[in-house]
């Protein structure tokens, strides 16, 4: 048995309470350090890329602080709310 072959949480997780189902893959966070990763501020939780979301225009730069997001639903929302969604200081 592999450790790699038996890990379904891209696609299949879609409906289960993301915003959007969209994360990395397993198999991508685990070759990804620590520093290079930050949690979605909008869906809590949610592990995100920062140079994917950065390729992607999924980050913003607010009170000197960049937040990364894990799709494009959360943008606007940290938007609209900013103050609800930064980090506590
Ligand atoms: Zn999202």
């Amino acid at each position: 048995m592999t450790a790699h072959e038996d890990l379904n949480l891209t696609d299949a997780s879609a409906g289960a309470g993301s915003c959007c189902g969209h994360a990395p893959s397993a198999a991508a966070l685990a070759q990804t350090p620590a520093e290079e990763m930050a949690e979605c501020q909008v869906m809590a939780g949610t592990p995100v890329v920062k140079a994917d979301a950065e390729a992607a225009g999924l980050y913003r730069d607010y009170e000197g602080q960049r937040y990364w997001f894990c799709c494009a639903a959360c943008g606007p929302r940290f938007d609209a709310e900013p103050e609800r969604y930064a980090y506590a200081a």
